[in-house]
């Protein structure tokens, strides 16, 4: 085999190879630095660690060089992502309905939709996404399984009440995300608004506003009334013109399972954020533990599509289970493949279950004695 070593590839991820080592144990490979790994191994690390792999799995460590990182050319502007956070009450949900009506403004039909825990509104011909479920608990939750959602943080802070517990949570979320935040001023129509509070409370967060001579940009709105809206999703695009968020429409498609649940009719039924590569209705996929074919996809508003570019959230049906919000997912060029992999996963899975759950019952013995 011509394949590339262990020790290689870990030097390539900036992993330690004892890390790589200890993953292919669990999955019941047993590899010393210099083995050479097989293209089906390779792919699943790289799955395992979030690392992108080109459909091609790499033979020989050039090709691999080439495959992480993305031919330029390639690369085109995707929708920011975008996720909203802070105190309860202080108006998310209300934000986000009231972004998601905008789309009538926008001139889309269609302002009602079904909910799938994520949606794109227009805003100057420039799309942009929103994750509608997350909340902290969920961000959490997707974060502490290494899946990187968020482009943009809009933080909501009710400026009748200013910064409360949660905020600062959501700052702390933020910044450990890494990720741009843009401060929402809401309740700007209630007659106690103190927004002046709001941005002293903040900047003692480390968030010191641009009129001020930070880098924080706050809007005031009214998420109720409509005031400001427009203006945070203006304020959106330039902070995502900024980042210059790219991603290769031509690669396979990956991304990150973003709700998903078991309908009596259709099965699991997943909402999928594509965040690289073109998914397709037919391809073989590989979502976390579980497998199949996209049988059939549909968009934010129901619609029936056939492909879905970056940045797009979608919901799946032909998954053989239900994964969870967080997982990540591929597609392979066989299903065969696909389906080795899941398999493979999942026993991993169990054999963790089971692992866990003997050394508790050692403890349990423990305790005893
Ligand atoms: P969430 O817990 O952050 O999702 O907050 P909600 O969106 O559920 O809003 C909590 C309450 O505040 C609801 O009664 C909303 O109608 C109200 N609210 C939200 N935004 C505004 C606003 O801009 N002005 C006023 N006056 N009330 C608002
Ligand atoms: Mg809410």
């Amino acid at each position: 085999e011509e394949g590339i070593s262990v020790g290689e590839l870990a030097q390539k991820m900036n992993r330690n190879a004892s890390d790589i080592i200890k993953l292919l144990f669990m999955l019941g490979k047993m590899v010393t630095i210099n083995s050479s790994m097989d293209d089906e191994t390779i792919e699943l690390v790289c799955m395992e660690y979030g690392v992108e792999v080109k459909k091609e799995i790499p033979v020989d460590e050039d090709s691999l060089e080439d495959e992480v990182e993305e031919n330029p050319e390639d690369l085109v502007q995707r929708p920011a992502i975008v996720t909203i956070m802070g105190h309860v009450d202080h108006g998310k949900t209300t934000l986000l309905d009231t972004i998601r009506k905008t789309r009538v403004v926008e001139g889309e039909f269609g302002g009602i939709t079904q909910h799938i825990g994520a949606y794109q509104v227009s805003v100057q011909s420039k799309k942009i996404t929103f994750l509608d479920t997350p909340g902290h608990e969920a961000f959490t939750a997707m974060r502490a399984r290494g899946a990187k959602v968020t482009d943009i943080c809009i933080i909501v802070v009710a400026a009748d009440d200013g910064v409360m517990p949660q905020t600062k949570e959501a700052v702390d979320h933020a910044k450990a995300a890494d990720v741009p935040i843009i401060v929402a001023v809401n309740k700007m129509d209630k007659p106690a608004a103190n927004p002046e509070r709001v941005m002293n409370e903040m900047s003692d967060l480390g968030l010191l506003p641009e009129e001020w001579g930070g880098d924080t940009i706050f809007v005031k709105c009214s998420a109720k009334q409509g005031e400001g809206v427009q203006d945070i999703l203006e304020t959106i695009q330039v902070v995502a013109e900024m980042r210059e968020l790219k991603a290769n429409p031509k690669r396979n498609a990956t991304g990150t399972v973003i709700e998903a649940k078991l309908d009596k009719g259709r099965g699991p039924v997943v909402t999928l954020l594509v965040q690289n590569g073109t998914l397709h209705t037919g391809d073989c996929i590989v979502v976390g533990a579980c497998f199949g074919k996209v049988r059939k996809m549909t968009d934010d508003r129901g619609r029936e599509i056939k492909e879905a570019k970056p940045s797009t959230p979608v919901e799946i049906i032909g998954l053989n289970d239900v994964p969870v919000a967080g997982d990540m997912f591929k597609v392979f060029d066989s299903e065969k493949q696909a389906r080795a992999i899941a398999e493979r996963r999942s026993q991993t899975k169990i054999e963790q279950e089971r692992k866990s759950s003997s050394a508790m019952s050692l403890d349990d013995l423990a305790r005893q004695i």
